[in-house]
């Protein structure tokens, strides 16, 4: 199967999870998950339609960026741990962030977004440590509104939701109260009026996330095969 292929069937994977959680048809968005895969297979999902793209390292974000710059509707989504000091790099490219965790990084996120000229806000997803300390990444639920309110403050970034990364589960059933969980915090932080937007599931378990409410998936492995090996 080509990448072309692989993205109808998880773009169907979509369609008939929305249909089965009675959700209405496309509200759920795509996110091509393209860390580790060559420029190339990009270009050949954004032929086949594909629009929005998740990467994971500030330097590969940034390299393939510039290499695809002729692609004019191509959205960057950055949706790995971001160190502050890579935070500049990464900003000019992104119409997304998904992976707030700290205080410190929302104020370089936002001092780097005001100074971008000509572009709206940064739009900024929280990432919170939805199981607690086995977590790596991600902010601890009891400082959650803090961060919130310090995204707020930051006219460079508009706050518009929450992100998880569950831990690996057996089967996917077993991610279901995680993200049950992170529509939960959603609803006792303002609910959807204030945290539009959920980017949970991947490959594994996106049927999952789009019943518990997701409203960004962002699937890998599915579209582009098995990753390479990170190297360097
Ligand atoms: C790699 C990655 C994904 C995609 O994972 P797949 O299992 O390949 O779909 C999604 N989200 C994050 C945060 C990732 O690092």
């Amino acid at each position: 199967m080509n990448v072309a292929e692989r993205l109808a069937r998880a773009r169907e994977r979509m369609r008939h999870a929305e249909e089965l959680a009675g959700r209405a048809p496309q509200s759920v968005r795509l996110i091509a998950v393209s860390k580790l895969q060559p420029v190339a297979a990009i270009r050949e999902a954004y032929a086949a339609g594909q629009r929005d793209f998740g990467e994971n390292y500030a330097q590969e974000l940034t390299r393939k960026a510039e290499e695809l710059r002729d692609l004019p509707e191509l959205h960057w989504h950055f949706i790995g741990h971001l160190q502050r000091n890579k935070a500049r790099l990464v900003v000019p490219h992104l119409d997304m962030i998904h992976t707030i965790d700290s205080l410190p990084l929302t104020q370089e996120l936002g001092r780097r977004a005001a100074q971008q000229k000509g572009s709206g806000p940064l739009r900024a997803l929280v990432e919170v440590s939805i199981a607690g300390e086995a977590e790596k990444s991600g902010c601890a639920i009891e400082d959650l509104e803090a961060v919130l309110r310090a995204v707020e403050a930051e006219p460079g970034l508009e706050l518009c939701g929450l992100m998880c990364v569950p831990p690996v589960t057996r089967t996917p059933e077993e991610a279901r109260p995680h993200f049950d969980a992170l529509r939960a915090l959603r609803d006792t932080h303002g609910g959807s009026q204030r945290l539009p937007e959920l980017s949970m599931g991947m490959t594994a378990d996106l049927e999952v996330a789009i019943e518990a409410g997701a409203t960004l998936v962002r699937v890998g492995t599915a579209i582009f095969g098995p990753r390479p090996e990170r190297s360097g």
